[in-house]
């Protein structure tokens, strides 16, 4: 079924039963112009190098004759409630690529028009949006995080109507299309949805297409095979929250239709990395008072949106006592990786019993001087080689007086004991540190400073900001190795893009 693009007269959903995807027109922009291209990327997924003739291309204009371009219906919990058909409102595949090499990467369009899914929006994206997905994702690639990738960003030249503090008043934005790829954009949602409409068989089906195309590891056959699946889920998922800890990262919106069947990051909209340590930080405006998606409960999150999956999954799998088995095995796999996790960033050798001890006083002193994650560890690696004082006010977002320093010199201590106990090397622990602890991480200010520079023709930071993000363990600009400036306090979090 074709759905136009720049359809103009009701773009409400429509309920699409027994549809996995339609078939969507991209907009014709007038006027797109460029403004980042991704050039190693285009070349690892077997894209080629970029040519002026291409731009059109990049929001959707100009596709040939064998790019039948869609997009997918997915449901999804939203908040912790059931929120019934979605799919994608603003994102339109224009289908896979295969690389000289053999592997194969899903190619999108977010931002280039309605699509059955858009419900009352406009399938459109701005700028702002658009550079945070682009530059965020680019980051969590080179941090070695699992996630989507982009590949291009540009103007479409069209102006676009946001109103970001539903203040009543809105105001035109410019729109801009990202190119994203992934192996694949699969989420929990397309399960739930097939679930929940009652198609069984389609359920099974689109099981056995994502285990033989995404899952090469499981070898099984029969029920075990998507019980295998199942478990290799929640250990991906596990694993990407320990990844999300590491880095000092918050998603924000943690629905179902926002997690990657694959445990890749997907869906960049409120994110946020975080500036001081603080678990119950949500960069999300919108997820104010509850905090469900703050930085600390990303774990048990992810757990609850497993549960919902092994839901979604029950009518394949049926074996109750398995499934619950698994879910609940999750708190115990995420923990001993996420403490091993901690582990690393301090440079210690192995999990001691008796480091749980001094992981809770770490957590503590953190929180009650408002300490800079990233910041934090970087320090650590200079131990013994600095005046304390100077340097905790440099990573702190609070005064800190004399009991503070006590506090603060006394942890440092306990900590010098605990380096002096590895088993390894003083140089092998650093290096462990080092390849655990990033030196530059994309705040959220930098985001804000850079889309402002961006609205105004300039990339002087923007070009600056894709050297450290693809150098995130090396110190390529002194002036990024410094906490977030008071002037920019209200900008650690945003609300929905
Ligand atoms: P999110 O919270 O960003 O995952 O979005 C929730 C749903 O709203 C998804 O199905 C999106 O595709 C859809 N959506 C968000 N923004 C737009 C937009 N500007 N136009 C159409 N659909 C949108
Ligand atoms: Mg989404
Ligand atoms: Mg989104």
């Amino acid at each position: 079924e074709i759905f136009p693009g720049d359809f103009s007269g009701n773009p409400m959903q429509r309920m699409t039963p027994k549809v996995l995807f339609s078939t969507v027109v991209p907009v014709e922009f007038k006027n797109p112009k460029l403004i980042i291209f991704n050039e190693k990327l285009s070349e690892e997924i077997g894209l080629g190098r970029y040519e002026e003739k291409d731009l059109g291309f990049l929001v959707g204009n100009h596709l040939p004759d064998n790019i039948k371009p869609y997009s997918t219906a997915y449901a999804g919990h939203q908040f912790g409630n059931w929120a019934g058909q979605l799919g994608d409102g603003r994102a339109i595949y224009a289908g896979e690529i295969e690389s000289p090499s053999g592997k194969k990467t899903e190619i999108q369009w977010k931002g280039a028009g309605a699509t059955p899914y858009s419900r009352h929006a406009d399938g459109r994206a701005v700028l702002r949006s658009s550079v945070r997905e682009y530059l965020m994702s680019e980051a969590m690639y080179h941090l070695g995080v699992p996630t989507t990738r982009a590949l291009s960003l540009s103007l479409t030249g069209e102006n676009v109507v946001r109103d970001i503090l539903y203040s009543g008043n809105p105001q035109e934005e410019k729109g801009a299309v990202v190119i994203r790829t992934a192996e694949s954009f699969l989420r929990f949602g397309h399960f739930e949805l097939l679930s929940a409409q009652q198609e069984y068989k389609t359920l099974q089906e689109l099981l056995d297409f994502t285990i033989k195309n995404y899952f090469p590891e499981i070898q099984s056959e029969g029920n075990q095979k998507y019980k295998d699946f199942f478990e290799n889920v929640a250990e991906r998922t596990a694993d990407l929250m320990v990844e999300w800890f590491r880095v000092g990262f918050v998603h924000g919106v943690m629905n179902t239709d926002n997690m990657s069947i694959l445990g890749l990051t997907i869906d960049y909209g409120p994110f946020s990395m975080m500036d001081e340590y603080d678990l119950n930080f949500t960069s999300n405006t919108t997820d104010l008072p509850g905090r469900r998606y703050a930085f600390g409960k990303q774990g048990q999150i992810a757990q609850w949106n497993l549960w919902q999956l092994a839901n979604a999954l029950h009518p394949t799998i049926k074996d109750e006592k398995f499934l619950e088995g698994t879910l609940n095995k999750f708190g115990d796999y995420f923990w001993k990786r996420h403490d091993k996790m901690l582990c690393n960033k301090f440079g210690f050798d192995e999990l001691w019993e008796s480091d749980e001890e001094f992981l809770i006083n770490w957590q503590g002193l953190m929180q009650e001087f408002q300490l800079d994650y990233t910041l934090f560890f970087n320090l650590l690696e200079k131990v013994g080689h600095y005046d304390l004082k100077d340097e905790f006010e440099r990573i702190s977002y609070t005064v800190l007086d004399d009991k503070a320093f006590s506090k603060i010199k006394n942890f440092i201590s306990q900590y010098e004991l605990r380096i002096q106990k590895n088993k390894i090397s003083r140089d092998e622990s650093l290096a462990l540190m080092r390849k655990s602890n990033p030196k530059f991480t994309l705040r959220n200010y930098l985001l804000y400073e850079c889309i402002e520079e961006i609205e105004k023709g300039e990339t002087a930071l923007l070009e600056k900001l894709i050297i450290a993000l693809e150098n995130p363990y090396e110190e390529k600009f002194p002036e990024f190795s410094a906490k977030r400036p008071t002037k920019y306090d209200d900008v650690s979090g945003c609300s929905m893009l």
